[in-house]
């Protein structure tokens, strides 16, 4: 049994394997998908203190990884299903397959949220520019979204794309540094952005065309041509898992509490 088991393995969780790794805790990181998290999709870090190169996401899940493995954290591939609490210990079920710890630390990070918009499913609707913005080499992208994520991703498929049009349902909310390069990208005539701008439908037959949008103050729906759609409208915390495990939880769309 371990002393520890943490699920994920982002960076948070990483920096708490080599803790407790370091503390000379029996500890096991369990990941479903990509070691590093939403690391692994990150093009280039520009704020991450002790990351001062624009190294990528990918290179410094390695290093993450490779300084929690030095202080013996095991790191397994498998999705953890549910958490319960035992007499002793937590049971975790791991691909199917019970383990015990003596506690658990859950470190699931976030998934993206969906637009909920008829379309969503056709073939060129994307969530990670990192991994899919080469594939539109040439073309025009619609990015919807207005915050953070959505300008620096829209500015990062501007190395591939024709053009890219952002749809924000509001102001374009991003901080000073992106607000910044966005206006080049607009006056290098690489950006378009439509603000008020509401998203009713992404178009197509089998792939993308394009969007069906509603100007929010004038009520006029009007079309954005695109190959393909960027969704960028948000983050939910990965913890659906622990529902029904008999943990005390509470979810807001941004935030997530639990208590082991
Ligand atoms: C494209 C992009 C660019 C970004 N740029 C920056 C930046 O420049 N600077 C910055 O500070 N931040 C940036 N971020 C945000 C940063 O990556 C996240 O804040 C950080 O990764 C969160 O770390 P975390 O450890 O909490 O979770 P995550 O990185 O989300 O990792 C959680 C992991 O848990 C795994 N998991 C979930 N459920 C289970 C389960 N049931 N069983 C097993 N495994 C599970 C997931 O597969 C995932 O790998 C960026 C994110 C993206 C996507």
């Amino acid at each position: 049994m371990d002393d520890l088991a943490i699920i994920g393995s982002g960076p948070a969780a990483l920096t708490a394997g080599l803790y407790a790794g370091r503390e000379k805790l029996a500890v096991s990181i369990y990941e479903k998908a990509s070691m590093g998290g939403q690391l692994s999709a990150i093009s280039a870090i520009e704020n991450f203190p002790g990351a001062p190169d624009g190294s990528t996401g990918m290179e410094l899940a390695n290093r993450l990884r490779e300084q929690a493995k030095s202080f013996g954290a095991q790191l397994r591939y498998g999705e953890v299903s549910s958490v319960k609490r035992t007499k002793d210990a937590f049971e975790l079920v791991v691909d199917g397959q019970k383990k015990r710890a003596k506690a658990v630390l859950v470190a699931t990070g976030c998934t993206h949220v969906h637009l909920g918009v008829p379309g969503e499913k056709l073939a060129g609707v994307h969530y990670c520019a990192t991994c899919d913005g080469a594939f539109y080499k040439g073309k025009n992208i619609a990015v919807v979204g207005g915050a953070n994520s959505a300008v620096q991703e829209a500015l990062f498929l501007t190395r591939f794309a024709n053009h890219v049009t952002i749809v924000a349902l509001f102001d374009i909310m991003a901080c000073d540094v992106l607000q910044k390069r966005l206006a080049e990208a607009v006056k290098a005539g690489k950006v378009k952005v439509l603000t008020h701008t509401e998203t009713l439908e992404i178009t197509g037959e089998e792939r993308v065309s394009g969007l069906r949008v509603k100007d929010s103050k004038t009520g006029k729906e009007s079309s954005v041509k695109a190959d393909g759609v960027f969704v960028f409208i948000g983050l939910k915390p990965s913890a659906e898992f622990l529902a029904n495990s008999g943990v005390e939880l509470s979810i807001t769309r941004n935030k997530c509490y639990v208590i082991l």
